[in-house]
């Protein structure tokens, strides 16, 4: 596929809904030049959330595992699991939990490599140390000690996926092929069309 037809996968999570930031965040990404191309409002059952995590299959589970055992040993802390697969399994049910608490936005962007700019502007996976600039370091402050506090998810607005393989399989989770709207906008042709045809008269 064209770099410039890259699609990636963005759900605004319940906690982006309730704090009323769906506009704010549609913007951020609108305004960098992406093109929104699906979107809805649903309310996920735990088993739509676990199927959509599990994309990544088991290698994700061992990562985000390694993750967040890797995030107890920076603490000083002893992890509560006995291996990395056993704490992505605890993650997930917890992600199960928290994108089923509510109504959440799913969207599909389409841009120029649409996958690593939207992570690159909604910012690292634990809000208090996202980057200034992005949307979970601008909109948010949840930690991973306050996650695991109350034996939680990290609450940080926005899944957003994270390779192109990944968000063609997530896209296919979410949305039936004739949901995904094909059209151009006008700011298309000054982005991408080489001579800046169509501006003199
Ligand atoms: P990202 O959403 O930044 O791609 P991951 O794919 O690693 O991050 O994890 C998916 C989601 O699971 C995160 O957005 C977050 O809500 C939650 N999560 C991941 N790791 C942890 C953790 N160690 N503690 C609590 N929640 C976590």
């Amino acid at each position: 596929m064209e770099a410039t037809k890259e699609r990636t996968l963005v759900i605004i999570k319940p906690d982006g809904v309730q704090r009323s930031l769906i506009g704010e965040i549609v913007k951020r990404y609108e305004q960098v030049g992406l093109k929104l191309i699906g979107i809805k409002m649903v309310i996920p059952t735990p088993e739509m959330a676990q199927a959509h995590y599990m994309v990544g299959g088991e290698e994700w589970l061992t990562s985000v595992g390694e993750k967040a055992m890797a995030s107890y040993e920076k603490k000083g802390e002893k992890s509560p699991f006995a291996t990395p697969r056993e704490c992505g399994q605890a993650v997930l049910n917890r992600n199960a939990r928290y994108m089923s608490a509510g109504p959440v936005v799913v969207m599909i962007w389409q841009g120029n490599r649409a996958v690593p700019l939207v992570r690159k502007m909604t910012g690292g996976t634990e809000p208090l140390s996202s980057d200034v600039g992005t949307i979970r370091g601008d909109f948010t402050l949840d930690s991973y000690a306050l996650a695991d506090l109350g034996e939680r998810s990290v609450r940080n607005l926005i899944h957003a996926s994270g390779e192109v393989s990944e968000a063609e399989k997530e896209i296919a989770i979410w949305f039936k092929p004739e949901e995904i709207l094909s059209y151009r906008l006008i700011a298309d042709e000054i982005l991408y069309d080489i001579n800046l045809d169509g501006i003199l008269e």
